[in-house]
């Protein structure tokens, strides 16, 4: 499983389009950005733009050692906002390193269920934001189980301080 940026675009197009989530006659689509942060200043703000965070379930394979292994701490971020009738969201997923060769962060790869768990939660929020909608019963996080200890150090999203591991 590899960082697939076609994969995510599409699946958000299918969950807006066909799936419903975003039922309001609006054209959504997907993009990504891989150094913006969760700060919002005032003039974006202005212009309607929202963040907001969660972490995930992906997969990390090692360009140089060829390990992988799996990562219930993946940080996603999304800025998103609807002028007229067009609304962007823009991606930013937080890689981590590998623990033996510590040299670059690697983006995660995920499934397609998870990317469906992440997307739709987004939705939720956007409804919320953006359309004014009750949110509902938000999706649950899938990843509260998840006990591993947490390598800040290896951890890009620790490094721009946005990693949700201080939530604990
Ligand atoms: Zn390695
Ligand atoms: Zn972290």
């Amino acid at each position: 499983l590899n960082w697939n940026p076609s994969l995510w675009s599409e699946t958000f197009e299918d969950l807006v389009d066909d799936g419903g989530e975003l039922d309001y006659g609006d054209s959504w689509t997907l993009n990504f950005n891989y150094s913006q942060t969760e700060q919002v200043s005032k003039e974006e703000r202005k212009k309607g733009w929202k963040v907001c965070t969660h972490y995930t379930i992906g997969n990390f394979r090692c360009a140089n050692c060829r390990r992988t292994w799996p990562s219930g701490r993946v940080n996603v971020l999304f800025r998103y906002r609807l002028r007229g009738r067009r609304g962007n969201v823009i991606m930013r997923p937080f890689g981590q390193a590998c623990r033996r060769c510590h040299d670059v962060f690697l983006l995660p790869g995920f499934s397609k269920e998870i990317m469906k768990a992440a997307l739709r939660k987004l939705c939720s929020k956007i409804r919320k934001n953006c359309y004014n909608e009750d949110e509902g019963d938000t999706p649950r996080d899938m990843v509260k189980k998840w006990t591993k200890p947490h390598e800040t150090d290896l951890c890009e999203a620790c490094e721009a301080g946005i990693c949700t591991q201080r939530d604990d």
